[in-house]
């Protein structure tokens, strides 16, 4: 059965038609696979259902009828689609053997093109170029064969057009998968070795691993061990996906991709690229490559409503059982009151934290601006890592700050090379090379992740009108004449609006920080003085002016429904509002520094 197996993803840069034309996909092959999921439908664990959980559609088994009259188990397996899952990506396509290089045939090779290209590669996968969206009157499919051919060095002739709104061309696309694409290789008696490529939490069965195996058998009944935890646990159950359930098998055995329920309670121990081998028999070596998901920026996050703490807590607690890399402990602000400083992958992925908090847990939250971890060595020699800008200690006693860097690729037409390598220069960037692939230019760079954290993927956009794009991976840390910004509202500091910059740009951002928040800071009945200082050094100044009491008088004057409307508003506006001292400050005035740098 093994020969008859076929896994594989898709990938491509966003918008591209991954999504298309894997529902395209999974379309072409339903004829084959619902006579099967009837038959075994009642065996099948549908969480989705029975849990009311979400599973995300991370697998999927299709059964295939080739043009040489065979019937193919084909897997795919989906990729998150952002630089922020960098290694989620790359542990989804160590599960594979192939994959299907998506490309838009009217925009051609991308950045995203290009990174996954080069993952796959490092893999030895199979790459079958689909150039998409042929459908599309600005298609200019030959074109982007050409281009891929020039920097893949793959032959135009093995691309596929296809049209993932029409349909055309995705049997073609099926019979090169069941054509180009190797069976796994692995031995059903060797010692049991399989990768967790990605894992779902349900409040039943507890985390449940999605799985490819290597090498041996797994099957309900065998005690487990965990890799790098060294943990064990009996299987209960194993099975494998199809559309919209799981589906439950008797084992799972070499090139088979599927799940396990083991009654496995933490996330921590069925982790993204770990390994999954047999007690009594184990495996002399894991999958390599294993890296426990870690945060590389934090944030703090604060209920508006004192009362709600604890229920942020508890909605925290519960994200993470399905969010390995999500980390949180508790701080308290002098601002803010108490809440939690929270670790992410990026900020897409504090933003998607963020909204399920807000939405499914109805929180109101304050957010401050995210910050990347710096590492600090104290003159006493002790290491420190700095979470939160507020806590940088004392300039006097610090020997050297690091901060973390990203090597960044940057894609581009040429015309926009030289505003694109002024922003960089902007960005502290260090250029490692140029590199022309065609009419496209890569520029990679070594760059602080601080100063590409907040603006910068808006103004590479901007400055190419939508034409550069970017993919950037963490390569470690570099020491920087960094310093401490303090946010002065009214004469007092303000912990939760420190920030930490390098000594060149730390007045123009003060600068920008101190005009913002003038603008978003409502007017009180006095004037606010609104200052940036470094140590005691002011650097940036402004005021926020009084209000004229007769605009209050008027507020107060005007009939009962307009004087409603105003209590309302001004109750939507508490709601994202701290008092800071005797100043109402509201959200915006917190990520401030987002636009300021
Ligand atoms: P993904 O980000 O790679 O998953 O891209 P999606 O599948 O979400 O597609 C992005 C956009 O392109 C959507 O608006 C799709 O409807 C559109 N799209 C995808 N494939 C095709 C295609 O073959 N032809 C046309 N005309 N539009 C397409
Ligand atoms: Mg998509």
């Amino acid at each position: 059965m093994q020969e008859r197996i076929r896994n594989f993803s898709i990938i491509a840069h966003v918008d591209h038609g991954k999504s298309t034309l894997a529902d395209r996909i999974l379309q072409k092959t339903r004829a084959v696979s619902e006579r099967q999921m009837r038959e075994q439908f009642l065996d099948s664990l549908d969480l989705e259902r029975e849990r009311g959980i979400t599973i995300k559609a991370a697998a999927v088994r299709l059964g295939y009828q080739a043009k040489d009259g065979e019937e193919y188990i084909l897997n795919l397996i989906d990729t998150p689609g952002h630089v922020d899952f960098h290694y989620e990506v790359s542990r989804a396509l160590a599960a594979v053997e192939g994959v299907l290089l998506v490309v838009d045939a009217t925009q051609g090779v991308e950045a995203q093109t290009v990174a996954n290209f080069f993952l796959a590669l490092e893999h030895d996968h199979v790459i079958i170029p689909v150039i998409n969206k042929i459908d599309l009157p600005s298609a200019r499919p030959e074109e982007v064969a050409l281009e891929i051919e020039e920097t893949f060095d793959i032959p135009a002739e093995e691309c596929i057009f296809a049209s993932g709104k029409t349909g055309e061309g995705v049997d073609e696309v099926l019979e090169a998968v069941v054509r180009r694409i190797p069976p796994p290789q692995g031995d059903p008696d060797a010692p049991l070795k399989a990768l967790i490529f990605d894992s779902i939490f349900d409040a039943y069965q507890g985390v449940v691993p999605y799985v490819r195996v290597f090498e041996g058998t797994v099957k309900p009944g065998d005690v487990i061990r965990i890799w790098s935890t060294g943990k064990t646990f009996e299987v209960d159950r194993t099975g494998v996906f199809r559309p919209g359930a799981l589906e439950r098998t008797e084992k799972l055995g070499p090139g088979e991709v599927g799940w396990l329920t083991a009654g496995i309670r933490e996330i921590g121990d069925a982790q993204v690229g770990d390994t999954v081998t047999l007690d009594a028999n184990p495996t002399d070596a894991p999958y390599p490559g294993f890296k426990p998901a870690k945060p590389v920026v934090f944030a703090g996050l604060y209920p508006v409503d004192t009362q709600e703490y604890n229920k942020l807590r508890d909605a925290l607690e519960k994200l993470k059982l399905n969010d390995a890399a999500l980390d949180f402990e508790p701080e308290t602000s002098e601002a803010l009151g108490f809440g939690f400083r929270v670790g992410f992958l990026g900020l897409l992925h504090a933003e998607i934290v963020q909204e399920r908090l807000e939405r499914e847990f109805d929180l109101n939250l304050i957010a401050t601006a995210p910050s990347v971890i710096y590492k600090v060595t104290l003159k006493s020699g002790e290491e420190i890592e700095v979470h939160n800008p507020s806590d940088l200690p004392d300039p006097t006693l610090i020997e050297e700050i690091r901060e973390p860097y990203v090597r960044l690729s940057v894609y581009t037409p040429e015309d926009y090379v030289g505003p694109i390598m002024q922003l960089l220069q902007e960005k502290r960037g260090q250029m490692v090379t140029m590199n022309y692939l065609g009419k496209r230019v890569e520029l990679v760079y070594e760059v602080p992740f601080g100063e590409i954290l907040y603006d910068f993927h808006d103004r590479l956009k901007s400055l190419s009108r939508g034409y550069a794009s970017m993919d950037y991976e963490q390569i470690g840390y570099k020491p920087g004449d960094l310093v401490k910004v303090n946010i002065l509202v009214n004469g007092e500091p303000v912990d939760a609006l420190a920030f930490i910059a390098h000594r060149d740009k730390a007045q123009t951002i003060g600068r920008a920080i101190v005009e913002k928040l003038k603008d978003v800071i409502p007017r009180q009945q006095f004037a606010v003085p609104i200052q940036a200082a470094i140590g005691g050094k002011i650097i940036a100044r402004s005021t926020v002016r009084a209000l004229r009491k007769d605009v209050l008088a008027k507020c107060y004057g005007g009939d009962i429904t307009r004087k409603k409307k105003l209590l309302e508003k001004q109750k939507e506006g508490k709601r994202r509002m701290k008092a800071i001292g005797k100043v109402e400050v509201p959200q915006e005035a917190f990520l401030a520094v987002l636009s300021a740098g």
